[in-house]
C-alpha cells in the first residue's frame, strides 16, 4: 500500500510538473512545441538519428563482409567513405525490398533486393542520389520533421532538449515517423542532379541515373508493393528518367 501510495504521489507531481510547465492550456503547450521546433539543434537530430540507425542495423540482416552482396557494396563504395565533405558509412540489409536510404548520420544503406536489379554503374547512380539526400540536408529535414512528430520531443524538452538518450519505444516511433516521411518532388529532381554529378565527377556513367530510374519505374508499374514506401514515394521514376535522358 505504501509502495502504491509513493507512485501515486509522483504521478501526481509529475502531472503538477507539467501543468506548471505548460500553464496547463493547450494553447501555450502548442505555442512551447513551436518553440520545440525553432530550437532543435542539428547535434540533437544528429545524435537521435545515430541512435535510430543504430536500432534499425540491430533489427535487419545486415550483411557480413564475406558475403556476396557485402563485398559488393564494399567494393563500390570504397573509394567514398568520405565523399563531397560528408563521412559515409554503407551497408547493405539482406531483404527483397528494393529500397536503399540515407540517414543524416551519414549512413547509407542499400537492400539486397535493390542490388538484384541493378548493374554497378546504376547502383552508383542510387547510391549517388543517397548521398545526394544527405549532402543537400534533405535527410537532416526530415528527421527534425520526424523527431518532432514522434515521442522524442517529449523526452528531449522533458531533460531541457539536451539531446538525452531515447528510450527504445521512443526510437520506434521516430524510425517509423521518418520511413513515412516523404521527400518533396523538388528534393528528388535535386538528388537525382546531385547523383548525375556524383557520377560525373568520380569518372562514372552519368547515363546511369536515367537508366536506374527506368528500371524502378517498370519494377513499380509491374508491381507497386514491389517498391517500398520511401521509393515509391519518389515522384514518378519515368519522368524523372526522362528528363535525364539527354545525360551523357
Ligand atoms: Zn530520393
Amino acid at each position: 500500500m505504501k509502495w502504491k501510495l509513493g507512485m501515486a504521489v509522483l504521478a501526481a507531481s509529475v502531472v503538477m510538473a507539467g501543468c506548471s510547465a505548460t500553464g496547463g492550456g493547450n494553447q501555450v503547450g502548442a505555442a512551447l512545441d513551436v518553440f520545440k521546433a525553432v530550437t532543435v539543434s542539428e547535434a540533437e537530430l544528429q545524435a537521435a538519428s545515430l541512435q535510430m540507425r543504430a536500432a534499425e542495423d540491430k533489427t535487419e540482416k545486415v550483411a557480413s563482409a564475406k558475403n556476396k552482396y557485402g563485398q559488393r557494396l564494399a567494393r563500390l563504395t570504397k573509394k567514398h567513405l568520405n565523399e563531397d565533405g560528408l563521412k559515409l558509412n554503407f551497408k547493405v540489409y539482406l531483404s527483397e525490398q528494393v529500397n536503399a536510404n540515407a540517414s543524416p548520420d551519414g549512413s547509407i544503406r542499400v537492400y539486397s533486393g535493390l542490388m538484384d536489379k541493378m548493374n554497378d554503374q546504376e547502383l552508383l547512380a542510387v547510391l549517388g542520389h543517397e548521398i545526394g539526400h544527405v549532402k543537400l540536408g534533405h535527410s537532416l529535414a526530415a528527421m527534425r520533421t520526424a523527431y518532432l512528430a514522434s515521442a522524442g520531443r517529449k523526452a528531449a524538452a522533458s531533460t531541457g532538449g539536451t539531446g538525452a538518450v531515447l528510450a527504445a519505444s521512443e526510437v520506434g516511433a521516430l524510425t517509423e515517423s521518418f520511413v513515412n516521411s516523404q521527400f518533396s518532388q523538388s528534393q528528388e529532381t535535386a538528388a537525382d542532379d546531385y547523383g548525375v554529378a556524383f557520377l560525373r565527377r568520380n569518372g562514372y556513367k552519368p547515363s546511369a541515373m536515367a537508366s536506374a530510374l527506368k528500371k524502378l519505374a517498370a519494377l513499380g508499374s509491374k508491381d507497386s508493393s514491389v517498391l517500398d514506401q520511401m521509393f515509391s514515394s519518389h515522384p514518378e521514376p519515368n519522368k524523372r528518367a526522362e528528363r535525364l535522358s539527354d545525360v551523357k
